[in-house]
């Protein structure tokens, strides 16, 4: 029998309908079933009794309902239930919202399981929301019970009884791929243990041996499907670019380049001149001086009569490269044009013609630049500004508009080192590990809104001076539980009442590029001193004179995008602040907002958010173009991924085109694999 074939209607209950609801789990063959991973285990051999919670941590409790459920009306589509359960060590209150049939489910007498996160206040403990499933005579408590996600009309009940009959038909037919050579080097168990100890763990040993081994699958079909790609891609010829004197250039600069950019330089230059095409990545932090480099790059294409395009997330910052650069690019004879989505028509057309007749060296734009419209002459060097902005698709799309174009990408967005030769396995990484001398660290500050006062006096104090503010809040996602203030409150309330003498801006994601682009004006001429905005603001800006950067809601940001918030500061030569307000505050919040208070390093910070966020997708891994990964994690499987990595380095410099009989299978894995991840 083909597991990855057979319908999963095969199964005793399972009709049409529930063969339907699978199907939103992408569920659809008995071997798409079995590699349904729960997402999480109960482990009822580590009960926690109510007594012996803790404030603030997941716990799994046994207990009985001793209250019936009361419901209490707040507003429209605000409803809860509240009742008591016991077990023989104390009583804990169980809260649920919006949901009408808690009232008759939670019978005085019954028996649950219930996990979840326990508060604790005074001697009072409860669960908000916590899962939960009776407890019947035909489950053994004591045994570690998998959690799969689910999908409405789909209970956990359900799915382990089809899972355990998927497996009980299957399990001759599952057949090992892994190579022997390697699940003996690394002691990996075979696939059929793994398949049924990740469902349904005789023990937490068990467990964790089969975790092992499907971790290392995955991270290893993966890698090696990342090597293949590389292998492929730098046979590529490029487009050859002769070396130049870079000192017309470099002496337009008001500042000479620190040595990690001069070495960045290098090896972008060593690799357009060479024989292959470009495929590279730099990744420095905040204000470490990447444009300049895409500059240089860009400068040398056009010094051979070549194009390059540079794309960036938004409109602002194409202008704003567009403004800087073509002050140094123009009197040096070349003609640089600006394509956005705000350019008027007629202009447009006229930049089309140009790069199509080779009349534009360079051009700067954002999407605009990737449209059916734009042609090129003969583009050379595709750049991607803060890449993490864009899809791999529409990267891709802007190296497609010429033939053999050599691509950079930057970004400022730090990946822990650990991660990025994985994540950009198929790229070559330059790392502009300095910033320009004479950086002062941007002090940092975490405040409750107890301090609101002084912070305005502060804000005051430093306009008074000469300087300028920012104030970023959130954005209000629609039918948000707890409201928060919204950016158009925020300006409104400070313009009116806090500081009626101060001219003040407003730039958010709902403004039309015009609007968005006067007001960005406004504020780097010093029209307005301060400027309240969403995280629009977040990448690239650079106005020299800001000197305070204050969060609103900084709870709800993750630590990357507030380490690239406050990169907006500190550019110029004054002392400069960020004010991290905080409207809650838990241990967790407390921790991360300490890491961005004591650390200025974006790799740091970045390494110690994926240690404190722990399980689960540091971040979105398909952003980066990789497909989703069913089990491993990038952020606490790292010893695997390490070893598994050189399991895949060995076995392709044995068998570099996986031809070996052994290893067929793991070819089929991934060329499947591999047209996901080329679209
Ligand atoms: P990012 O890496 O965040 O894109 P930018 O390229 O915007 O940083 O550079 C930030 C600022 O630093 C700019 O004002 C730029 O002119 C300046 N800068 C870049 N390189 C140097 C350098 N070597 N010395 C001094 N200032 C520099
Ligand atoms: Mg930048």
């Amino acid at each position: 029998m083909k597991l990855a074939q057979t319908d999963i209607r095969v199964l005793k209950g399972i009709g049409d309908a529930k063969a339907k609801q699978l199907l939103r789990l992408g569920v659809h063959t008995l071997w798409d079933l079995l590699t349904y991973y729960p997402m999480r285990f109960e482990d009822r051999t580590k009960l926690t009794d109510i007594f012996s919670l803790e404030d603030e941590s997941f716990a799994c409790v046994n207990a009985k309902v001793v209250t019936a459920p009361t419901e209490h009306y707040v507003r429209k589509g605000l409803t809860y239930y509240k009742f008591s359960v016991r077990d023989e060590s104390g009583i804990m209150n169980i809260t649920f919202f919006n949901n009408k049939y808690i009232k008759n489910y939670f019978k005085i007498g019954k028996m649950f399981t219930f996990y979840g996160k326990a508060s604790i206040r005074g001697s009072r403990r409860e669960m908000v929301s916590p899962e939960f499933e009776e407890i019947d005579s035909s489950e053994s408590t004591k045994v570690i019970v998998p959690v799969y996600s689910l999908t409405s009309g789909l209970t956990q009940k359900f799915l382990r009884k089809i899972v355990k009959e998927a497996y009980e038909i299957s399990k001759q037919y599952i057949e090992d791929f892994m190579p022997s050579e390697i699940t003996k080097e690394y002691q990996l168990c075979s696939l059929d243990f793994a398949i049924k100890n990740i469902h349904f763990p005789s023990d937490s040993q068990s467990l964790a041996i089969a975790r092992k081994r499907l971790i290392f699958e995955e991270f290893f079909i993966l890698q090696t499907a990342l090597r293949k790609t590389k292998q492929k891609e730098e046979k590529t010829a490029g487009v050859s670019v002769n070396k130049i004197d870079l000192s017309p250039f470099l002496s337009r600069l008001n500042f000479s380049l620190t040595p990690a950019q001069k070495r960045v330089v290098d090896e972008i230059l060593s690799d357009i001149s060479g024989k292959y095409v470009m495929n590279r990545l730099v990744q420095g932090d905040v204000g470490s001086g990447k444009t300049v480099i895409a500059a240089i790059a860009m400068y040398v294409c056009a010094k051979n009569n070549l194009q390059s395009a540079m794309m960036v997330p938004t409109e602002v910052l194409a202008r704003q490269h567009y403004n800087d650069l073509s002050k140094i690019l123009n009197p040096l004879g070349i003609k640089t044009a600006l394509l956005t989505g705000s350019t008027p028509q007629k202009e447009k057309k006229e930049i089309y013609e140009k790069l199509k007749n080779n009349e534009i060296n360079v051009v700067f734009g954002t999407h605009a630049l990737i449209t059916d419209k734009t042609e090129f002459n003969n583009l050379a060097l595709a750049i991607t500004d803060e890449q993490h902005r864009f899809g791999v698709r529409q990267r891709l799309r802007l190296a497609q508009k010429g033939k053999a174009v050599h691509t950079l990408y930057m970004t400022a967005t730090p990946i822990p080192r650990s991660l990025a030769l994985i994540i950009y396995g198929d790229m070559d990484i330059s790392l502009i590990d300095e910033l320009p001398p004479g950086r002062q660290k941007v002090d940092t500050f975490c405040v409750g809104e107890d301090m609101r006062q002084r912070i305005h006096a502060f804000i005051k104090k430093e306009i008074s001076s000469g300087n300028q503010a920012y104030i970023v809040c959130p954005a209000v996602e629609e039918n948000e539980e707890i409201p928060i203030k919204s950016v158009t409150d925020i300006y409104a309330n400070l313009k009116e009442k806090i500081f009626p003498d101060i001219p003040i801006g407003i730039v958010h994601g709902k403004m039309k590029p015009k609007e968005k682009e006067a007001e960005m004006n406004k504020f780097v001429s010093g029209e307005t001193k301060i400027l309240v905005a969403t995280t629009v603001i977040e990448v690239g800006v650079n106005v020299p004179k800001a000197t305070l950067m204050v969060i609103e809601n900084s709870e709800r940001f993750g630590l990357s995008q507030l380490h690239q918030l406050r990169g907006r500061v500190g550019r110029g030569k004054n002392k400069s602040y960020c004010i991290l307000f905080c409207e809650l505050f838990n241990k967790e919040i407390k921790e991360r907002m300490n890491i961005m208070v004591k650390s200025s390093n974006g790799f740091d910070i970045s390494e110690k958010d994926l240690e404190l966020r722990g399980p689960g997708d540091f971040f979105g891994v398909r952003q980066h173009g990789l497909p989703a990964l069913k089990i491993a994690s990038f952020s606490t499987d790292l010893a695997v991924l390490k070893e598994s990595g050189k399991a895949s380095e060995k076995m392709l410099s044995d068998d570099p085109d996986l031809k070996k009989q052994s290893h067929i299978y793991i070819r089929k894995k991934i060329e499947s694999l591999t047209k996901d991840l080329t679209m």
